[in-house]
């Protein structure tokens, strides 16, 4: 184990053993779905109330708060974009402690992206994985416009681009909404990625789609 992410476990388990150790008397954090099934679940679940107009906005309480102090437990990874239309958290109707989140524009990964997935999964045990595409990418658009035009990409923006590629040429003579068929395709390369990467054997990973117009997610194949 490299010496950097060794002390950094180190410190996170003495954290949580001298917090733990100094607050007896809080109860221990509600039980979270334990499976994967019972993960996915929760986050359609709560992804209808939302879509609904009926959220419950749970686990924001002080108590709450006061009881995941001593230690989180999220239930899922959720891998998703910047786009602030799509937050994680209210997309799905959870709350704090419930969901680790990581988000680049374009759902892209990296190093960061795959390194934070993994310390969910390995170290906080998370069972489910779910990277979630959106309708109207800003990051797909901009993709699809330089596939077009061949207009240069300006700076950091490339590596978004270099990302996405591969989904949009796969689904460029496909019948249809081009940027939407690159959405579906690049959330599950996204996702199959992340599945043939021997560090997450231990989690179930899937993808979805957000709807922007019903505000549903569903599921890809
Ligand atoms: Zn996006």
């Amino acid at each position: 184990m490299p010496p950097n992410r060794r002390a950094f476990l180190a410190a996170t388990t003495a954290s949580v053993l001298t917090t733990t150790a100094s607050t007896p008397a809080v109860a221990a954090p509600r039980s979270r779905p334990a499976t994967a099934r019972a993960a996915l679940d929760e986050l359609l679940a709560g992804n209808r109330r939302y879509a609904a107009g009926r959220p419950r906005h749970p686990h924001e309480e002080r108590a709450r708060r006061h009881v995941l102090a001593a230690g989180q437990h999220p239930f899922a990874v959720v891998v998703g974009c910047i786009d602030s239309r799509v937050p994680p958290e209210l997309v799905f109707d959870q709350g704090i402690g419930d969901l680790l989140c990581i988000r680049t524009a374009g759902q892209v990964l990296d190093e960061a992206v795959l390194a934070s997935v993994q310390y969910g999964v390995e170290e906080l045990g998370v069972p489910l994985v779910l990277v979630l595409g959106h309708e109207r990418c800003g990051a797909v658009a901009a993709t699809l416009e330089h596939l077009r035009t061949g207009a240069p990409v300006p700076g950091h923006l490339a590596l978004l681009v270099d990302e996405i590629t591969p989904a949009a040429l796969r689904t460029r003579a496909v019948p249809g909404d081009w940027a939407d068929h690159t959405v579906r395709a690049h959330a599950a390369w996204v996702r199959d990625a992340i599945r043939a990467d021997p560090a997450f054997t231990a989690a179930h990973v899937a993808a979805a789609r957000f709807d922007l117009d019903s505000s549903l997610v569903t599921l890809l194949p």
